[in-house]
């Protein structure tokens, strides 16, 4: 336990909502009268995807204002440190809430990380943001203002887009223009893709996309699983994730197996951790266990987790818009 939890590790695929603290959620359930035993999910872990989606339905029913969503930032900071990850992008779809718009939402998710980086010691996690497109609840045109909302941030720290939601509603090709503009622009892309059995026209077609990572990529058809493995794009794997909601049947038969001996660049992450109940050192713990790997295999699993950040490589200044470039000549 000490091994994987001094491991410095990355935190590629994090959802905010879903990383709340279970304290925090059980304290603002209860200033919104929501009684945790009536709403019998948030007493136990989720065992289908259908329900963990029920789960997101009640934390935003009780993440409600702007400095609830600063304070869970802020505290994904911290849980992430004490759990020793050393930099994590943490993704969050835009939502307008009390007295906010979707511009006010990105502004309390930074404040929230910048007001952790003022107070961490020098054990301090570095933190990024990656905007949400929901599949099930936007529109092509609410994609087009992520994107826009995702440019006008990323001097403060948006590195890419994530497409997410309940995977058994909307359509990929929906996304595909906003998709196609962010990377034009610079933002790096990674998606959800194969949660559910029966979406193999949908990888193809983003395949044909290729982001520059996946998520998950459970259910993938042998023709698919031949074009993912030769296309290189890293994969987020969230085992305890894919378990609880029995996508996958048992940690030994997870697709960390087959894509690791492929050479695949694989992402250990925890999807949800305030869902799931899982920090990122127990599912380090989880794969070392299940598929036999040494304390110097788990270090190089996590540092091989570096080629798949969104960080830019080159000068940001290069691909800035021009009131971009004004903001970077004042500093
Ligand atoms: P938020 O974006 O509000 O910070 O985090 C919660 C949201 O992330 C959920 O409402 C859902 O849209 C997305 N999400 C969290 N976990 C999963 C997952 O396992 N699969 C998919 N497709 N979306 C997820």
């Amino acid at each position: 336990a000490r091994f994987v939890r001094d491991l410095p590790k990355l935190e590629l695929h994090a959802h905010l909502n879903g990383s709340i603290r279970r304290s925090t959620l059980l304290s603002l359930a209860a200033s919104h009268g929501i009684d945790p035993s009536s709403a019998q999910i948030l007493t136990r872990w989720p065992s289908t995807l259908s329900e963990a989606f029920s789960v997101f339905t009640v934390i935003h029913s009780c993440v409600t204002t702007l400095s609830d969503v600063e304070r869970i930032a802020f505290e994904v900071g911290e849980d992430m440190a004490s759990d020793g990850v050393v930099y994590a992008e943490i993704r969050s779809t835009p939502r307008a809430m009390e007295g906010g718009s979707l511009d006010d939402y990105v502004r309390a998710v930074l404040r929230g990380f910048g007001r952790y980086r003022l107070t961490s010691g020098v054990e301090g996690v570095v933190l990024r943001l990656i905007l949400s497109i929901d599949r099930a609840k936007h529109t092509a045109a609410d994609a087009q203002d992520i994107v826009d909302l995702a440019t006008a941030h990323r001097l403060a720290g948006v590195v890419g887009i994530d497409l997410s939601g309940d995977p058994t509603k909307g359509e990929f090709l929906t996304f595909l223009p906003a998709l196609q503009r962010a990377r034009s622009l610079g933002l790096k892309i990674t998606l959800h893709a194969g949660e559910v059995a029966n979406t193999d026209t949908e990888m193809s077609a983003m395949l044909d996309f290729h982001p520059d990572r996946f998520g998950h990529c459970c259910f993938v058809s042998d023709d698919n699983l031949k074009r993912l493995t030769q296309s290189r794009v890293p994969i987020e794997l969230c085992l305890t994730s894919n378990l609880l909601s029995n996508s996958v049947g048992s940690a030994e038969e997870h697709h960390f197996g087959l894509h690791h001996a492929n050479g695949t660049v694989c992402c250990i992450s925890t999807d949800d951790s305030g869902v799931f109940g899982s920090p990122l050192s127990n599912e380090f713990a989880l794969v070392m266990d299940a598929f036999a790997l040494d304390e110097r295999q788990a270090f190089e699993l996590a540092k091989r987790t570096l080629e798949a950040v969104f960080l830019p490589t080159s000068d940001p200044g290069t691909e800035a818009t021009e009131e971009e470039r004004r903001d970077w000549s004042v500093r």
